[in-house]
């Protein structure tokens, strides 16, 4: 965390991963990292585990996987050496530079916030590497340069050669904005320079297999200001959904070239590919004013948090191709659930809120980040899954995908440094504001500086409801604080000094206030958090029959290892406890970690009563490798 005094005195320019310009047609503007200073509490310490263990971890698996060599080899233009874990048709896959683009992205996010001599010369070494491996002509791909040189651009479909520059795009503006160190930046503008050669305007009208490119085109454009790097996005954008691409082995929806970015009417295919697609097409509408292109993409959204997500936030269903399953098909078991997928999730979520001001898209961020996003990542934070299933079965099949335990890292390491970026940037999503006021999404222990208004909040979220605010600098006019309540909470109340300020609200809509404020000003919001029972959508068959126990933003979920000696997991029901989850009690679980609340739960198993324990989801598998459910069968009658 970085130290008092470190807030930067211009709040105009914030240092994000998403800063629309001052013209874009976007309904809230973003805070920044150095604008939100994490002060306690549970993501501080999320950060921290980022910061201490997970990115110095993931670095030494860059090295000693390869990942960082393979730059080695194509600075000295080297032809053999290669390294790569696994293989994909006997060749190393092609995309591991960007692994290194994501860990330098964390990084730049993580020394933002304070400096740290270890991260940092880890970074220089990266970055150092990337430079020399970049030709005069500014192309940098090392599979290319060392496997198959003269293959330049030629493997549009599978070569993922544009969506390596999107990462190597979104680490250089992430170091440019968290540490003013253009390095990156002077290397992904030769890079850009090189794609516009062969495929901007004028040149070969192609797009990648899979899009990333787009919405780190955009951001280029909002660095630099050269609108071609928006046109070139646009460009990309709009050449999609025309068959460009071919079938490939999964047909034309797998990678979204089936139907017109503006006109298909819901996500489809590999999940990630769809949801940074869509995060692109965002920042495109924004910046072009094209409102009948967000429309579309919010619309998607909709469709996709109805009936394409789990209640953990995760999507993508199927194994097979990484996909989109059709509408409401969720198995638990099954899931695929790619951590990449509900990260691209909360980007997508994050530019739409922006964008729209639609609460339902901080609701979705909440319930992504909390559960399907933090359960990829052990409590120690150097092992994690790539596939996040919602149960686990006590008798299964070794090896088979997503019933085993985190790995360290993985032949296509994806996900890991993923979550080093979406961790390390997650303080920019808490709050914004416009010419009314400020408005708090989420909550957590922090102090932000939003326009000319600075708040400190301080709370125990999520394990309580209570979030204290505290106004440490107001200008004289009045202005609207917006408080989220979120969807899941059936009564919020907002307090200050003189008493209840506001009727109590339900979920779904925030509690505003308008007043002129004062340094010292407090209010208090307490949203009522009993432990609940959901219900689950009567079309999703795999889980129909059963519910699940949620309490304030977590999914609770019941391993092996809370159940009484000799009871099998499988075995375990849930008796009528109705809606308000009648005698499950919260209780303090320090087995697990600081502050973590678990649930005492009445269960029945094996013609008896017995005593259950459940855990947030987002714990779970940081014991031994047994069972484990969030949905539940309820009691046969
Ligand atoms: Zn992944």
């Amino acid at each position: 965390m970085s130290e008092p005094g470190t807030i930067l005195p211009d709040p105009t320019t914030p240092v994000a991963a998403v800063v629309p310009t001052a013209t874009a047609m976007s309904r809230l503007r973003p805070t920044g990292a150095r604008q939100v200073r994490l002060t306690g509490g549970f993501w501080a310490e999320r950060a921290a585990t980022n910061r201490e263990a997970t990115i110095p971890a993931g670095f030494e698996q860059l090295r000693s996987v390869g990942t960082l060599h393979n730059f080695r080899l194509a600075a000295d233009a080297a032809r053999e050496g290669y390294r790569a874990l696994g293989l994909m048709l006997d060749k190393p896959f092609p995309f591991l530079d960007s692994d290194v683009y994501k860990w330098l992205e964390g990084a730049a996010w993580a020394l933002g916030d304070s400096p740290d001599r270890e991260i940092q010369a880890m970074a220089d070494e990266a970055i150092g590497l990337v430079e020399a491996a970049q030709r005069p002509d500014g192309y940098v791909n090392t599979f290319v340069q060392v496997l198959a040189p003269g293959t330049e651009y030629v493997d549009l479909a599978m070569g993922h050669e544009l969506y390596c520059f999107g990462h190597l795009l979104q680490a250089a503006i992430a170091w440019h904005r968290a540490l003013g160190d253009d390095r990156l930046l002077v290397v992904a503008e030769r890079a850009i320079a090189s794609v516009a050669r062969a495929l901007g305007p004028g040149a070969r009208e192609e797009i990648d297999g899979h899009p990333e490119i787009e919405m780190a085109l955009v951001e280029l454009y909002r660095v630099t200001g050269e609108r071609r790097h928006l046109e070139l996005a646009a460009a990309f954008l709009d050449r999609r959904g025309h068959g460009i691409l071919g079938s490939g082995r999964h047909g034309r929806a797998y990678w979204q070239d089936h139907l017109p970015v503006r006109e298909a009417p819901s996500v489809v295919g590999h999940a990630v590919r769809q949801l940074y697609l869509d995060c692109g097409a965002v920042d495109v509408a924004v910046e072009l004013g094209d409102q009948v292109l967000l429309d579309a993409v919010h619309r998607r959204w909709q469709d996709m948090v109805a009936s394409k997500m789990y209640l953990t936030g995760a999507v993508g269903s199927r194994h097979r191709d990484e996909a989109f399953g059709d509408p409401f098909e969720l198995p638990p078991d099954r899931a695929y659930a790619e951590t990449c997928a509900a990260i691209a999730s909360v980007m997508l979520a994050w530019r739409l809120l922006l964008a729209t001001g639609d609460p339902a898209c901080a609701d979705v961020i909440e319930r992504t980040m909390y559960n399907g996003v933090l359960a990829s990542l052990s409590s120690d934070g150097t092992s994690f899954f790539y596939v996040n299933p919602l149960q686990r079965r006590t008798h299964r099949t070794w090896g088979d995908p997503g019933t085993g335990e985190r790995a360290r890292w993985y032949a296509c390491a994806c996900c890991p440094p993923n979550l080093m970026r979406v961790i390390g940037s997650w303080p920019q999503m808490l709050a914004t504001w416009d010419d009314r006021g400020v408005q708090l999404h989420q909550y957590a222990s922090v102090e932000i500086q939003a326009g000319a208004v600075r708040l400190a909040m301080e709370t125990a979220y999520p394990w309580a409801g209570e979030v204290a605010v505290t106004v440490l600098a107001s200008p004289a006019e009045p202005w609207e604080l917006s408080l989220r309540v979120p969807a899941w909470c059936e009564t919020a109340t907002l307090r200050d000094g003189n008493g209840v300020v506001d009727e109590p609200a339900a979920g779904g809509r925030p509690i505003v206030l308008r007043r002129p404020w004062k340094a010292g000003d407090t209010v208090t919001l307490t949203l009522d958090m009993p432990a609940r029972v959901t219900e689950p959508h009567p079309r999703a068959d795999a889980i129909r029959g059963c519910v699940a126990l949620e309490r304030g933003p977590l999914v609770y979920a019941v391993e092996t290892a809370d159940l009484p000696s000799g009871i099998v997991l499988e075995d375990l029901a849930l008796p009528d406890l109705g809606p308000g989850a009648a005698g499950v009690v919260p209780n303090d679980r320090p087995d697990l970690g600081t502050s973590i609340v678990g649930l005492a739960v009445p269960g029945v198993a094996a013609g008896g009563r017995v005593q259950a324990g459940a855990i947030p989801y987002f714990a779970w598998s940081n014991r031994d490798a047994a069972g484990m459910r969030v949905w539940i069968p309820r009691e046969a009658r």
